[in-house]
Order: C-alpha cells, then sequence, then structure tokens
C-alpha cells in the first residue's frame, strides 16, 4: 500500500470501537452488548461511553475537536471554509454543530464533510450535518454505496447497524488531493474495514510550526493497548506527546495505536 506519513506527523486515531475486537472486527459490541432500546430506534448502539458530551478543544493550529467524549470528530477551520471529518452516531449532529459553535465558528461555513469510513459511529448522522450544514460530503468510493444504504447490507453486518442514508457523496480515490484555498487534505485508501475505508492528511500550523495531521481510517486490526488512557478531552492531555514530537493517538473508549505512531511509519523529525 502506498502510503508515506511526511515527517513531524501527528497521528488522530479516531477509530472509536473500530479497533476492539478480533477480525472481522466490529464496529460496535457484539449483540449481546446492544442495548435492546437502541435497536429498536435506529440499529447503532446508544453507548453513553461514545455520545457523552464534550466541550470542543483545540488540537493543533486549525485542527480542532468536536465531537462527543468518545467519538472521533474533526474540524479543520480555513479562510476559505471549514472541513468536518465524520459525523457521529445517528443524533450526534446537534452536539457536533454546537461544538462548532461554541468553538467560534459557522456551521454554515462548513463546506465538505469527510467520511472515514461508512459504519454507524463515523457515517450515523452525516446525513443530518450536511443539511445543517449545506455542505458537501466526501468519502472513499468503495464507502459511497454502502453510505446511501444506510449502511444496510454491510459486507460484515448485514442491516443490523443501519443509519440514515447518506446520498450524493462524491467519491474520492486514493491519493486524491482535495483543495479548499489554502488547505490541502490528502485522502489515503486504507481498505480492510470497510472496502472504502479512508485516511485522511492535512497540515496544520501553530505559532510557525506546521505539522503534519493524519486522522487514521480504522484499521480492523488488533491493536488494542488496555488499561491506558481514555480519549483525552482537553488539549492538555496532548501536550506531552507534541513536546516530544511524537504521534498522537486520540484514544476512545480505551483503544490505542502505539504511541510512537509507528503503525504508519511516522516518524520524528530530526
Ligand atoms: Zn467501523
Amino acid at each position: 500500500m502506498r502510503f508515506r506519513l511526511p515527517l513531524e506527523t501527528v497521528v488522530l486515531l479516531a477509530v472509536v470501537a473500530c479497533q476492539d475486537a478480533p477480525p472481522p472486527t466490529p464496529d460496535v459490541p457484539p449483540p449481546s452488548a446492544v442495548p435492546a432500546t437502541a435497536a429498536r430506534t435506529n440499529g447503532c448502539p446508544d453507548d453513553s461511553t461514545w455520545t457523552a458530551p464534550q466541550a470542543p478543544f483545540r488540537i493543533y493550529g486549525n485542527t480542532w475537536h468536536v465531537g462527543p467524549r468518545g467519538l472521533g470528530v474533526f474540524l479543520i477551520t480555513s479562510p476559505a471554509g471549514h472541513v468536518v471529518i465524520d459525523g457521529g452516531v445517528p443524533g450526534g449532529a446537534a452536539l457536533i454543530e454546537a461544538n462548532i459553535t461554541s468553538a467560534g465558528f459557522n456551521v454554515r461555513d462548513v463546506k465538505w464533510i469527510l467520511v472515514s469510513h461508512a459504519h454507524c459511529d463515523h457515517a450515523g448522522d452525516v446525513a443530518q450535518l450536511a443539511r445543517s450544514t449545506g455542505a458537501e460530503i466526501i468519502a472513499g468510493a468503495e464507502d459511497v454505496p454502502l453510505l446511501a444504504r444506510g449502511g444496510r447490507d454491510d459486507p460484515q453486518y448485514g442491516d443490523r447497524f443501519a443509519y440514515p442514508a447518506v446520498q450524493g457523496a462524491r467519491a474520492v480515490s486514493d491519493g486524491e488531493q482535495l483543495r479548499l484555498g489554502e488547505l490541502t487534505l490528502t485522502a489515503h485508501l486504507t481498505p480492510g474495514h470497510t472496502r472504502g475505508n479512508t485516511t485522511w492528511a492535512w497540515r496544520s500550523c501553530e505559532d510557525g510550526r506546521c505539522l503534519n495531521l493524519v486522522d487514521v481510517g480504522s484499521l480492523g486490526a488488533r491493536i488494542q493497548t488496555r488499561g491506558q488512557s481514555e480519549a483525552p478531552g482537553s488539549r492538555e492531555g496532548l501536550s506531552g506527546e507534541f513536546s516530544e514530537g511524537r504521534g498522537v493517538a486520540l484514544r476512545h473508549r480505551a483503544r490505542a495505536a502505539p504511541r510512537d505512531g509507528r503503525l504508519l511509519g511516522a516518524r520524528r523529525q530530526t
């Protein structure tokens, strides 16, 4: 797979549940763990450890975390418009929109919603978020049909974890670069967890120091590290790793990637 990270890389691991179980890695808890109420309502688990409210915080430069406590949803701002990566679970758009607003930005300035992959904890409320923002939805080409089916007929889960259908997503291919003013985002296809699973990379600068940021698409590998810290709820939770120039993993529900970013070959610039 052609995927090389530039130097000075910050890894944002936005995988939530996606690396918790043995292959084929469920994106959601096993059926026994799925609350019956959630199954009746929308098919996506109603897991409060995913959806607990959390205030937005700046990760680095123009990159913000705007999701709930346990789900990675990222806002990347630019004078030409903003980009959101992922849309949480069904019903999650309201919190994301409120977080964008409280961070000081206008939701109507969001121009693109990028999807990391078409499961209900990443694409669950993308349709609503697109309606609220007017943004274009962009996803890996192989996941566009699954988005349009609202997660139904999933190769792994069938119709179990359906969510509101996401229509009209624009398909991207491996290595494709998207430019919004001076902001450039690159799509690196990392299929496996889903066929169109996509890792997004961009560059953010702060106080004259520019870093390459990466939202790592779910890898479906057993790289879980039990007992590590929960997802950081603030910039301070990441500061040590920033200062050392190492990869940063935003861990969700105690899932982790190698802390130095070795998973994708990220290396510190020396
Ligand atoms: Zn998934």
